[in-house]
Formats: C-alpha cells, sequence, structure tokens
C-alpha cells in the first residue's frame, strides 16, 4: 500500500534527535513561551527576511489574531479565496468580520486578482490570500491592489513554508504572514502550532500582547486577548525542523517533478513559471473523472485525498452565513481535483509505482 501521507516515515530520519530535544526541553523545568520560543521566532523571521515572528498555538489563531490586530469594526469586509480550507473562513467570522469570497484563477487556484478588485467596496478592510498547495499568489499585484485601496493583506501561509514568488518568502509580502506548523505542513510540528511574521513592530507588539490574555505586564491587561501561546516543546522541534525545511521542500519538488515528467496529458497538472518557486504542500492533479480515479487507485493499493471536496460555501455550517451564490471556477475545482502522494516519506519508486498505475487509467 502506497499511504497519501505516513508522518512516521515523515519523521523517522529525525527520531533521535527529536528524542533529544524533547528530554532536554522536558528538564529545563520552563514549558511555555521561554527561551526555545524565542529562539524559534529569531530563526524563523530570519528565514523568511522579515523582522518579526510572534509564535503562536496553531494556525486558525494566527490568521485570527492576524484580523485582529487591525481592530476593525465589526461586518468589516474580507477578501478571501472561494476555494480554500475552511480555517481562513473561519478566522473571518470570529473576528467579528465578513467574508467575502472572490474566485480563483483555474490554472493556478490562487485567489485572481481582478477578481479582488471587483469584490471591494466602501467597507472592505483587508484582503486575506491563502497560497494554496504551496504556491504564491500574484502577490505583485495584490500588493499594487491593496495599496490602491487602502486595504489591509494578510497572507494565509499554512501551505506555502518556504515557497517564493519572484525571489521573496511567502509571509514576507503582506502587513502580515500567517503559518501553521500542524503536523502535516512542510514545516509539521509534532502537535499544534503557528505563528505571524510581520516588518511592523506595532503589530508585532499587538499581536505577542493578544496571544497572552492581552497581557505584556503579568496580571496587567491592555487588550482584550486569547491565550494562543506557543509551547517549549513544539519551539524547539520546530527550530530544529526549520534547519531541514529546504531539503523537505527539495524532496516534495524532486517527487513533483516525476509526476510532471512521466503522468501522461489525460491529467491536468500543476502550472510551472519560473516566476514561481513552488513547495508542492499538495501535489494535485484535475481530471473529468476524478471519484473513478481515486477509486480505481485505491483497487491498485495507492492512497489519494481530495483537497477538498466541499467548497467554504457548500458547507452545513455555512448555510445561512456565507451567500448562496455559485461560484462556478472554485466548483470545478472541487469536482476535479484530485492530490497524490508526495511527501517527505515518499521515495521516487513509490511515486514511479503511482506513475505507472495512473497512465493505465
Ligand atoms: C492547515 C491550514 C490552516 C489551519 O491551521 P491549523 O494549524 O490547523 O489551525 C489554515 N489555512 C490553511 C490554508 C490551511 O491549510
Amino acid at each position: 500500500m502506497i499511504e497519501y501521507e505516513n508522518l512516521r516515515a515523515s519523521n523517522e530520519l529525525f527520531f533521535e534527535e527529536l528524542k533529544e530535544i524533547t528530554i532536554s526541553t522536558i528538564e529545563s523545568g520552563w514549558y511555555i513561551l521561554g527561551e526555545k520560543v524565542k529562539e524559534f521566532e529569531k530563526a524563523f523571521a530570519a528565514y523568511n527576511h522579515t523582522s518579526y515572528c510572534i509564535g503562536l498555538a496553531n494556525g486558525l489563531e494566527a490568521l485570527l489574531l492576524s484580523l485582529k490586530a487591525f481592530n476593525f469594526k465589526p461586518g468589516t469586509e474580507v477578501i478571501v479565496p472561494s476555494n480554500t480550507y475552511i480555517a481562513t473562513i473561519l478566522a473571518v467570522l470570529d473576528a467579528g468580520c465578513k467574508p467575502v469570497m472572490a474566485e480563483p484563477d483555474i490554472t493556478t487556484y490562487n485567489i485572481n486578482p481582478e477578481e479582488i478588485e471587483k469584490n471591494i467596496t466602501s467597507n472592505t478592510g483587508a484582503v486575506m490570500v491563502v497560497h494554496l498547495y504551496g504556491k504564491c499568489c500574484e502577490m505583485d499585484k495584490i500588493g499594487d491592489i491593496c495599496r490602491k485601496h487602502h486595504l489591509k493583506l494578510i497572507e494565509d501561509c499554512a501551505q506555502s513554508h518556504g515557497a517564493k514568488f519572484k525571489g521573496k518568502y511567502s509571509g514576507a509580502f503582506g502587513d502580515l504572514g500567517a503559518f501553521s506548523f500542524y503536523p502535516t505542513k512542510n514545516l509539521g510540528a509534532l502537535g499544534d502550532a503557528g505563528a505571524v511574521l510581520t516588518d511592523n513592530e506595532d503589530l508585532a507588539k499587538i499581536i505577542s500582547c493578544l496571544r497572552n490574555y492581552g497581557s505584556q505586564r503579568k496580571y496587567y491587561n491592555d487588550l482584550v486577548g486569547y491565550n494562543s501561546r506557543l509551547d517549549e516543546i513544539q519551539a524547539a522541534i520546530l527550530s530544529f525542523k526549520l534547519r531541514h525545511l529546504d531539503e523537505i521542500n527539495e524532496h516534495k519538488r524532486m517527487l513533483a517533478k516525476l509526476y510532471f515528467e512521466n503522468l501522461k496529458d489525460d491529467f491536468i497538472k500543476p502550472v510551472v513559471d519560473q516566476d514561481y518557486f513552488d513547495v508542492y504542500h499538495i501535489f494535485n492533479i484535475r481530471h473529468p473523472k476524478r471519484d473513478e480515479l481515486k477509486k480505481y487507485l485505491l483497487e491498485h493499493d495507492i492512497k489519494t485525498e481530495i483537497h477538498y471536496p466541499v467548497p467554504p460555501h457548500q458547507q452545513k455550517a455555512m448555510k445561512g452565513i456565507l451567500d448562496d451564490k455559485s461560484y462556478p471556477v472554485s466548483e470545478e475545482i472541487h469536482r476535479t481535483t484530485l492530490s497524490l502522494p508526495c511527501s517527505f516519506g515518499h521515495t521516487e519508486n513509490d511515486i514511479y509505482r503511482v506513475i505507472e498505475i495512473m497512465n493505465k487509467f
């Protein structure tokens, strides 16, 4: 059986170091927001060439606190892609704002800059882009739109650790870049974790205050805060794994290259463009008979996933919350996309086997 993802296999190479790191953190006697969190924040900001990094508890709260940092009036509109993981939308709702969905580009699967501009109203406060599957959005055009209309720009980088557009890292384009380090992400902790990147000192201070009950000095609360603290064990693990992020991304890029070079053209593959350094958090193809293909692969002992089967506006939880307009581009992607095995734990032979079986479909 070729798994879609096996977290044990993806971490096995690092087991010895991970055990040592965990034991030494246990023995340090300090478990939340300490030196190891500070070390990781410094290293992750340096990796992405930003001035500040604030370690947080998870990706959803990285998005939520990013929005909260701007103190938007309730009901302020935030433009988001219509094809994203539900967390992006939930963060906007949790912040008391209104998600306004803009359609993606059918070739990149990322939010279409022209659709952003069409959806701007006098009530728009921010644009929240998602660098889906590990490919950056068109950040030059989107940056221009945000400057022109005086909108805040937040990046959901949960799938784009190490991805670049024109040489610049995701998370370094907007006012704030929000990351998740959920175990399956390209930079994955061994539990929940998240972070925000920024070059803005004031925003960095607000977010580090919000993550710890709105308090900078113990028992004095300046803001209505949250508990979204990063713990020392996850931070120490992340500092170690950050040193291997390029190696992890290169492995995934190498596997993606095998698909590009060997999969027959019946499958619509991701676009490749020299302006983009893609990290293939997800390697997806599209096919009109997606469900049949998924079943066929499973019969041949190959597991795949669908990211995502149901678009946000058609989710049960969003009934009466998101508008019930149709989003045809998003719906087409959800209907035809299939994510293939492409993780750090997969070998070239695994991928050749997937290709061989797929080419007989
Ligand atoms: C994983 C993910 C998140 C949420 O991160 P958590 O750490 O699970 O809260 C947000 N947005 C996108 C696009 C994601 O893939």
